[in-house]
């Protein structure tokens, strides 16, 4: 199958999901993750209907998007280093990786300086999985408080990254916990409405469990081939 195969077939599978839940097809958007593709992988999704491309890293966005003259959105959906986060401001639509208050308040002095208000998704670490990025639950509204009082940071959303299982369905449990923890932030106007979760092997529970952002990467594209070394290793 081919890219625009590819694409057409998510978006069914998408479309099914939604109807299960009963939602609307508008409510959610395919985040086509762009990593380790080339431009011209990229063109080729866009043609087929892609409106949002989400790198991992900024380097790497950086390097592609003059070459890409696409009007899509750019999505950050790795972590964001510091140093990083000035051309992060400059270049990227929504970051989805805020997981400090510090990184968050460092966005909004730069966004101020730069004229613009970032559109931002907070990160939750919802298992407590030490290599992972993301702000420990119990931490969440603390931070989206002191997010609250940064006025060139529209904090729109959550994101998780959960744990991978072979069977899809033992991720529910944390994309429902999102959720409910992005209801609990609404209620308390420090929050927008956007639920960054679901990938390539998950995103259909992520749509019937209220995703609004899924980030599709080789269902997309196909398998991520490590480039340096010559054998077929998949990068997760
Ligand atoms: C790579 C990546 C994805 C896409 O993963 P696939 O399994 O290829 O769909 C989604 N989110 C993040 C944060 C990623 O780094």
């Amino acid at each position: 199958m081919d890219i625009p195969a590819r694409f057409e077939e998510i978006r069914d599978r998408m479309d099914q999901a939604l109807d299960r839940a009963g939602r609307d097809t508008a409510s959610v958007k395919l985040v086509a993750v762009t990593k380790t593709r080339s431009v011209e992988e990229m063109s080729q999704a866009v043609e087929a209907g892609a409106t949002d491309v989400g790198e991992n890293k900024i380097q790497e966005a950086e390097a592609k998007k003059p070459a890409f003259d696409a009007p899509v959105r750019w999505h950050l959906v790795g972590h964001l280093q510091k140093n990083k986060a000035k051309k992060a401001v400059e270049i990227i639509d929504v970051i989805h990786s805020v997981d400090s208050a510090a990184i968050g308040q460092r966005i909004d002095r730069l966004a101020a300086e730069q004229d613009k208000v970032q559109s931002v998704l907070v990160q939750v670490d919802l298992a407590g999985e030490e290599t992972k990025h993301g702000l420990p639950e119990d931490q969440l509204l603390p931070t989206l408080e002191q997010l609250d009082k940064c006025s060139h940071l529209s904090v729109d959303g959550l994101m998780v990254l959960p744990p991978f299982f072979d069977d899809a369905e033992e991720v529910r449990p944390y994309f429902r916990r999102l959720r409910e923890l992005s209801s609990e932030g609404q209620q308390r106007g420090l929050l927008g409405s956007e639920l960054s979760m679901g990938m390539s092997h998950d995103f259909e529970v992520a749509i019937e469990e209220g995703a609004t952002l899924v980030r599709v990467g080789t269902a997309l594209f196909g398998p991520r081939a490590a480039k340096a070394s010559g054998t077929e290793q998949v990068v997760r």
